[in-house]
Formats: structure tokens, C-alpha cells, sequence
């Protein structure tokens, strides 16, 4: 199900920042490397989130900041959730390649 646009995310503004950081940036989440595809839409694998380093929440001033905004997976996104800036985080297993087993 896709996630409700905020309010925050919806503004013209927000919506420059996002298209110059996906055009300007490595494709490639910030956290864990997994490639991204700028072509993917939202809830797609591969999708691009744009990741705030200071959470807003602390930093709300610095929302609309480049050097504070990251390109990230969905899953490290939805990890690093509501955490502190510099609390570190589990890198969802989930966005890493499945490991494979020839031994069955
Ligand atoms: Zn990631």
C-alpha cells in the first residue's frame, strides 16, 4: 500500500530538492550500497528514498539541506526510522543480497 504523501514531502520545494539530489547523486543507498533505480517508483525495489542524516525531528531547519540529505533504500530508510542522529542502526537484512547455499 502506498505510504500517504505528507504534507512536508508534498511541497514544490521538497519536490526540486528530491529531482536534483536523484539527478546530481549516485544511485546507491547511502547505508547499505544496495544500487537504486531513479526509474523505480515508490514501494518498487530499488525505489529512491531521500534519507535526512539529522532527523527532522531534531533538525527541522535543516530539512531542505543538501549536505543533510542522503539517498537511501526504502528498507534502510524505514530502519533508521525515528533514530538519533549518529545512533547506528540494523542494516535490514532484507535490502542484502540472500545468501545461497550449494549444499542442499
Ligand atoms: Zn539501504
Amino acid at each position: 500500500m502506498p505510504r500517504p504523501t505528507t504534507p512536508r514531502t508534498a511541497t514544490t520545494r521538497w519536490k526540486r530538492i528530491r529531482t536534483r539530489l536523484i539527478r546530481t547523486r549516485t544511485h546507491q543507498c547511502h547505508h547499505c550500497g544496495t544500487a537504486l533505480d531513479p526509474k523505480a517508483k515508490r514501494g518498487e525495489p530499488g525505489a529512491i528514498e531521500i534519507d535526512h542524516l539529522i532527523p527532522y525531528i531534531e533538525r527541522p531547519d535543516l530539512a531542505h539541506d543538501p549536505n543533510n540529505l542522503v539517498l537511501s533504500c526504502r528498507p534502510c530508510n524505514l530502519a533508521k526510522g525515528g533514530k538519533a542522529y549518529g545512533e547506528p542502526f540494523q542494516v535490514p537484512t532484507t535490502s542484502l543480497p540472500l545468501p545461497t547455499s550449494q549444499q542442499w
